[in-house]
């Protein structure tokens, strides 16, 4: 008999951990491995984030707390939506967990059954379509280009909808294109969504503060408050106050949908840490002067890669708005009668890998093969050195 359950087969490793495996293991062998592969803020989680922790670890705040966060985080999570989305929910329509890939994975487990759909524009983050598999559902992901800038149009949401459709996921900006959706690009998705009652739709908004476009970016349920019903909005600290290991995220929706999710939670980890909550609270509550600090950073660095790669053969580039990561196509390289055959953009990647030294994730992980992505969260002297690497390996291709 097989220990595996079937459930799991269906189901990746997350290629960004596998590709960081990699990493660690070339560079423990003594290799030179230029890392852009990394989601995260290179810079420190700020200091009144991290002296709140410790008040909050010498008051004795180290015990279990309520499953889906404190009081005083709940309260937080409200302010921040009120504060920042012009959106009001109570405590029992918000819940703090381990991560925003925590509240992805209760909502769409404690949501899908066997045979439910689940629409994923492509390309996309790496774990949407591989947690919607481990609740059973099928996937129905929707290539989105560049000729639409790598976004959903509301035709061709139409067209994938049907009576089995429970969610739609919609991350803006998104990882890995730093695609940001706009108002009316918004509003004609709402206006599918809203001749489709059945279809929730799960708004992924943790790079919301990294944005690089004039305009605010568009919220979904601003343009269309009615979705407020059958919407989630899935948030946290990890990208907006450097806080990727505090492992803290927050969601918002109808008090039944957190209920089910506070639920599941409350058999799998329990609350999350009790520290984090408390640093949560500080960023979240605090001065905000870091946020917008950070991003200018990720302007700059975007600006200087978007730069770099413009002069590199063979890649077409299409500049992101937000998030820190570009997702440019190496189609122009692949091929089987180049100077170095290169089936694919995987084999692109470990061609980059192992020949330069270069770590970068193909497009193949995202849904949208032909592409490569890079992180431009690192600091701007790796990403120097990493477009060096990316042009010498394009030069000898072309
Ligand atoms: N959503 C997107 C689009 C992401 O890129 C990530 C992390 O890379 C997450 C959610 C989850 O972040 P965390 O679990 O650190 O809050």
């Amino acid at each position: 008999m097989n220990i595996l359950s079937q459930r799991l087969s269906a189901v990746r490793s997350s290629p960004s951990s596998m590709a960081g495996q990699k990493i660690r293991a070339l560079r423990a062998e003594g290799r030179d491995i230029v890392g852009l592969t990394l989601g995260e803020p290179d810079f420190p989680t700020p200091g009144h984030i991290v002296e709140a922790a410790e008040r909050a670890m010498r008051a004795g705040q180290t015990r279990y707390t309520d499953v889906g966060g404190t009081p005083a985080l709940k309260a937080a999570i409200c302010r921040k939506f009120e504060r920042d989305n012009g959106l009001a929910y109570s405590s029992e329509q918000v819940m703090a967990s381990n991560g925003g890939k925590q509240v992805i994975f209760n909502a769409l487990v404690a949501t899908l059954d066997p045979g439910d759909e689940v629409i994923i524009p492509a390309p996309y983050w790496v774990s949407y379509p591989d947690i919607a598999r481990l609740a059973g559902a099928r996937v129905v992901d929707i290539p989105c280009g560049s000729e639409t800038g790598f976004k959903l149009t509301a035709a061709r949401l139409e067209a994938a909808i049907t009576p089995r459709t429970k969610w739609l996921v919609l991350n803006s900006p998104c990882n890995p294109s730093g695609a940001v959706y706009h108002d009316d690009e918004l509003s004609a998705l709402g206006e599918v969504l809203q001749r489709h009652p059945h279809v929730w739709v799960l708004c992924d908004d943790i790079y919301e503060h990294i944005v690089f476009c004039t305009q605010k970016p568009a919220s979904l349920l601003r343009l269309v408050p009615e979705l407020q019903a059958r919407c989630l909005l899935v948030n946290g600290v990890s990208k907006a106050y450097a806080m990727t290991g505090w492992r803290m995220g927050f969601g918002a929706g109808p008090a039944e949908l957190l209920k089910a999710m506070t639920k599941l939670q409350s058999q799998s980890t329990s609350n999350p840490n009790a520290i984090a909550q408390a640093a949560a609270v500080a960023a979240l509550t605090g001065d905000q002067a870091c946020v917008a600090e950070f991003a200018g950073h990720f302007r700059q660095r975007r600006d200087l890669m978007v730069e770099a790669l413009r002069e590199i053969p063979g890649l077409s580039v299409q500049v992101p708005e937000g998030a820190f990561y570009v997702f440019p196509s190496v189609q122009a390289l692949l091929g089987e009668d180049g100077a170095v055959p290169m089936r694919d953009a995987i084999a692109f990647a470990d061609y980059l890998l192992t020949g330069k030294g270069l770590a970068v994730l193909p497009g193949e992980a995202y849904g949208l093969p032909g592409h490569i992505r890079l992180s431009y969260a690192p600091a701007p002297e790796v990403l120097r050195e990493g477009c060096a690497r990316l042009k010498q390996a394009c030069i000898e291709l072309t």
